[in-house]
């Protein structure tokens, strides 16, 4: 493997897919039969997944057996988390305190719920990133220094400097719940000094994209309707900017919760 572009395409569309990213932590542990494979992620297209893995150099199959290469297992350590490292940053954490709901405005796309701007403190500095895997669905955006966490139709940021917003709330005593769930989740970590265990990354399907579309088929985005445009999505074939509609004031949060969801692919 020459790490050429053509090289590094195919690494990145073979690692694009949650399966297959599941396939190549299997492997991490030990080699795997394809019947063991196929039992852990299930069947459909499994042929398919394994051939995108082989040509990006990163397994290889063998009569049925299937071994990360010396390429693939260079990859995955690349990859690992360093959990030493990780321990030690989140048992220095101190206990956090939200301190205030703020501002309490209304949503632009629906005004009869809230967006929320609370502060957390201290604020929590860089090992926000560890705690990622405490939340179900959650992940932290090195571009924004945010930690994004969807909970249902509740879009909450908590930015590594400390503050924090929420859209799409009902109440400011549903802000209240929120904000005391988030508090006693992260001060439960931190308070048992233990990094959580990163885990496989949320999958993301083409339909959970298409319901925050506009769903007007409109072509502008060179597609032939929305849900051609959120299957592209997934493949990382197209981007959300091309979906100029997104742009207009009514799809505000629809735009949000995307981009929070382009995040886990
Ligand atoms: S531009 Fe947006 S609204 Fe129009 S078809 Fe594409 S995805 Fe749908």
């Amino acid at each position: 493997m020459t790490g050429g572009p053509a090289e590094v395409k195919l690494v990145s569309n073979a690692m694009a897919n949650a399966t297959r990213r599941k396939i190549m932590a299997m492997l991490v542990e030990s080699g795997q039969t394809q019947e063991e494979v196929s039992k852990s992620v299930g069947p459909s297209m499994l042929d398919y997944h394994l051939q995108l893995l082989a040509q990006a150099n990163l397994i290889e199959v063998k009569d049925g057996n299937i071994v990360l290469t010396d390429f693939g297992k260079n990859f995955m350590e690349s990859k690992a988390e360093k959990p030493t490292e990780t321990r030690k940053s989140l048992a220095e954490t101190k206990p956090i305190e939200i301190t205030e709901v703020r501002q309490l405005l209304p949503c632009i796309a629906d005004v009869t719920k809230f967006r929320i701007i609370a502060r957390v403190s201290p604020p929590i500095g860089s090992p926000l990133k560890l705690l990622e895997p405490l939340f179900p669905r959650a992940r932290y955006s090195e571009k924004i220094g945010a930690l994004i966490i969807q909970k249902g139709n509740i879009l909450i940021t908590i930015y590594a400097t400390g503050n924090v917003t929420m859209t799409m709330i009902k109440s400011e005593e549903e802000a209240k719940e929120v904000l005391g769930y988030l508090k006693s989740t992260i001060n439960g970590a931190i308070a048992s000094g233990i990094t959580p265990v990163p885990r496989e990354k949320v999958k993301v399907d083409h339909s959970e994209i298409y319901q925050y579309l506009p769903q007007t088929d409109c072509r502008v985005c060179g597609e032939q309707s929305c849900y051609s445009f959120a299957i592209r999505l997934v493949g990382r074939e197209t981007s959300i900017d091309k979906c100029t509609p997104l742009l207009d004031a009514k799809y505000t949060a629809n735009l949000e919760h995307l981009r929070a969801i382009m995040e886990y692919l």
